[in-house]
């Protein structure tokens, strides 16, 4: 047993080497007042930047008027968000939770309850969540490791490996469950003739697919869903992250003609579609337009671009504002030299360096990260 020192926190974390006080737009601040350019954003949550004033006022106005009722009431913020979550996604039902990884567990109780099979396939390096369900379709051993047993019927294919998703085809398959860029396991983004094929192959074995979102979506790659550049709209989706900047949500959202799978008594949360979250999401979901989405698609490729051309990079990868540098070396020492050079950034896998900065980012942030890059990479 680990315990961290001068701490009454379980030990689940390696000891903070900062404490945060305080976030400004694309900015954070130490307790002695130092900045630095975020460029995780709270590992891809604070899509808007930190309070961020639409969010903020919806929030607080909610504050004001009513924080919970429960799920035996209506509450109109999360009727309002599930309406705009339907319309981006063009017609969908929505369930409401606190996180990514409930989130998924939702998708894997709605599979099954609806396809009366337990069998999923999931992909090698992918990442669901923390909980036995979703660990248990998460494809990264060193997490799975000392909790097994987990689910059972559940088998991975290798991202963008085609001949290992039809090798791990079997009858009893109800859900094939995908990250469009798999966010924890190196920065990877799926082809879309791979997401094709997993889609047809759900067709033909009656299952469901579900694409987790809860990184990718909410405009992250440069469109509201990661799904609509892959070709394929899944009956599936699940949300968390980016949703409400910052305060807890997860999603599942089950495309319209497939929403009868539930019925009241399945499932449920106390907490989830806590009207001040709702608030806050829907503030999210109207922010994300357009213009910003078009934003995100070329300030991801100045970022990509730009870390191409560092030294010590393979290769860079990623989709919008969620990128990856491939190093010839381990990622951490980067991490924490970026961080003491006044650059917050992550790690993804153990030799990607990962960015997701907030959504906003302009110009003149990406090209001081990739300048306090450069130095501490040399
Ligand atoms: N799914 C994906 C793709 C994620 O990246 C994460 C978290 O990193 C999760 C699920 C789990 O989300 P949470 O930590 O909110 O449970």
């Amino acid at each position: 047993m680990v315990l961290a020192e001068n701490s009454a926190l379980l030990a689940v974390y390696p000891p903070p080497p900062v404490t945060f006080v305080e976030g400004d737009g694309v900015w954070l601040v130490d307790e002695t007042g130092r900045r630095y350019l975020d460029f995780a954003a709270g590992i891809a949550v604070v899509g808007l930047g930190h309070r961020h004033p639409a969010p903020l006022a919806a929030a607080h106005a909610q504050l004001d008027t009513l924080w919970h009722a429960s799920n035996l009431f209506g509450t109109e913020p999360a009727a309002a968000l599930a309406a705009r979550l339907s319309d981006r996604f063009g017609g969908a039902r929505a369930f409401f939770c606190n996180s990514g990884a409930e989130a998924n567990e939702a998708a894997l109780k709605y599979a099954r309850k609806t396809i009366g099979k337990p069998g999923v396939i999931a992909l090698e390096g992918g990442f669901h969540g923390r909980t036995i369900g979703a660990l248990g379709v998460t494809g990264q051993p060193a997490k799975r490791e000392s909790f097994e047993p987990l689910l059972d019927g559940v088998r991975f294919a290798r991202p963008n490996d085609i001949a290992s998703l039809a090798a791990v085809a079997g009858d009893d398959v109800g859900l094939i469950l995908l990250e469009p860029v798999l966010g924890e396991g190196g920065v990877i983004p799926l082809e879309r003739e791979f997401v094709a094929v997993a889609a047809r192959l759900a067709d033909q074995l009656g299952a469901l697919l579900c694409l987790d979102e809860v990184q990718a979506g909410v405009g992250r790659t440069g469109t509201f869903f990661a799904w609509e550049q892959l070709g394929v709209k899944p009956q599936l989706v699940t949300l968390a992250k980016g949703l409400a900047n910052g305060l807890p949500i997860g999603c599942l959202l089950v495309a319209e003609d497939t929403a009868g799978g539930f019925a009241p008594g399945d499932h449920g949360s106390t907490f989830g579609g806590n009207p001040v979250t709702c608030a806050a999401a829907c503030a999210v979901v109207d922010a994300v337009d357009e213009a910003l989405l078009a934003a995100v698609r070329e300030n991801g490729a100045r970022l990509l671009a730009g870390l191409a051309r560092l030294p010590g990079v393979v290769q860079a990868r990623g989709a919008g504002l969620l990128v990856g540098a491939e190093l010839e070396t381990q990622a951490q020492p980067v991490v924490d030299a970026a961080l003491a050079a006044g650059l917050v950034c992550l790690t993804s896998d153990t030799n990607v360096l990962r960015l997701a900065p907030p959504l906003v980012v302009v110009r003149e942030h990406i090209d001081r990260a990739l300048a306090i890059l450069e130095e501490v990479m040399e």
